[in-house]
């Protein structure tokens, strides 16, 4: 018999009409001899909501806090879809993260999971019943609740999905039909993607592609879990998202990427000397703040320009950081610039093509946008360039890799 984890995310289970209708989807699959199991995002705009009225409180509550406070969006929708399913005649049981046996680290707010206790999933499934997962918590080892980072529930599906050894995690989205070439907000050619590989996925989603959590998608490509992005509501074929094959060598380019939340730190007059680049990337990574984007110049008089991208939510963080460590080290000043945008173009196709970044290139240069830094990998090419060129960059370069409708 196979199994199926189900992610439905805040939009999904947005209402009591929507949750209804998810009951339906669920135990659709459930009644023809498929094994469920359910996750579940917070209703729409739930944790944001909490995060809010925390904030009337205090600015700055602390992140034990939040994590207590926040998962309880999750199992507030965990209960009443529960309980949607119990009605049509399913026995269902709602679970916290740590009823489901999520065990995480003790970084609160960005916990990242350990192991997964399945004893009391497989009791429900192997009792005929379909467990339903509040997603993106867990419980520390420490007893204490916490949270893996917003949009985290894809994250708990994908882990559920492995450690049950499911024959799929299917993500289920109410805002998009599947994968898209680029965000069709943006670029209103583009087109769903049938089938793209882990690797391009996990391009696409650290580069800002909001349709799947990154750190799902790292961790359903190293245990090779497939994953499936399809319509909540309609019929519809989605994306496969699973291990390379040869039917994707075809595409140079398979996705144009644009992400607004980025912004760029430069630390300037840096001492050229060995030690300085780990000390602040050290402090950085501690925080566990992602850095994107490093460029160091060559400088003169021993001393160098440093500059690096982190998410906007962080900027503010990051550069306390960096000015802490200016003052240490002697380097001159620290500028913020929180305007910045990336446009980046994946394609596991790159390896055997050259001149995509020379295409890429001269395609900006054309429209007459400056390219303020750059960053290769085997399959990736990303530009940071002004926000305000962002569309216009994007709608080019989908046009010039040909990837349009
Ligand atoms: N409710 C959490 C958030 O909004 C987690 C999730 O939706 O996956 O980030
Ligand atoms: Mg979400």
């Amino acid at each position: 018999m196979s199994l199926s984890v189900y992610k439905f995310g805040g939009t999904s289970v947005g209402s009591v009409e929507k949750i209804k209708k998810v009951a339906d989807k669920v135990v659709a699959d459930y009644r023809k001899g498929t094994k469920v199991v359910v996750v579940v995002s917070a209703m729409a705009g739930e944790t944001d909501r909490l995060t809010k009225m925390a904030q009337s409180f205090s600015p700055n509550p602390s992140r034990r806090e939040m994590d207590l406070l926040l998962s309880n969006g999750e199992r507030v929708s965990a209960s009443f879809l529960t309980i949607a399913i119990n009605t049509l005649g399913v026995e269902a049981s709602s679970l916290t993260g740590r009823q489901a046996g999520i065990v995480t680290d003790s970084m609160h707010s960005k916990a990242r999971i350990k192991r997964i206790d399945v004893g009391r999933l497989n009791e429900i499934i192997g009792a005929g019943g379909i467990p339903v997962v509040a997603g993106f918590q867990g419980i520390s080892e420490e007893s204490e609740v916490t949270t893996l980072g917003r949009g985290g529930s894809d994250l708990t599906a994908v882990a559920i999905a492995h450690a049950l050894k499911a024959d799929q995690c299917i993500i289920c989205k109410d805002d998009v039909d599947g994968v898209y070439t680029s965000d069709p907000a943006v670029v209103p050619d583009a087109r769903r993607i049938p089938r793209i590989s882990y690797v391009e996925m996990l391009e696409m989603s650290g580069l800002g592609a909001k349709v799947l959590h990154s750190r799902a998608v790292e961790m359903a490509a190293k245990y090779e879990v497939p994953i499936k992005v399809i319509p909540t509501f309609e019929e519809g074929e989605g994306t496969l998202i699973v291990k390379e094959d040869k039917r994707m060598e075809s595409e140079i380019v398979s996705a144009v990427i644009t992400d607004k939340n980025q912004s760029k730190i430069t630390l300037l007059g840096v001492p050229d000397s060995p030690g300085i680049a780990a000390q602040i990337f050290g402090r950085i990574a501690k925080k566990n703040i992602v850095v994107d984007m490093i460029i160091q110049n060559v400088g003169g008089n021993n001393k160098t320009d440093l500059s690096f991208t982190v998410p906007q939510d962080d900027a503010a963080e990051a550069k306390v950081i960096a000015e802490d460590i200016a003052d240490k080290i002697g380097a001159d000043n620290v500028k913020l610039d929180p305007k910045i945008g990336k446009i980046s173009v994946v394609g596991v196709g790159m390896r055997s093509h050259s001149g995509v970044a020379a295409r890429m290139f001269q395609a900006l240069a054309d429209e007459n946008i400056n390219i303020m830094m750059i960053s290769t990998s085997e399959i990736k090419i990303s530009c940071v360039i002004s926000e305000k060129q962002l569309k216009k960059a994007a709608n080019v370069l989908h046009k010039v890799f040909d990837l349009g409708a």
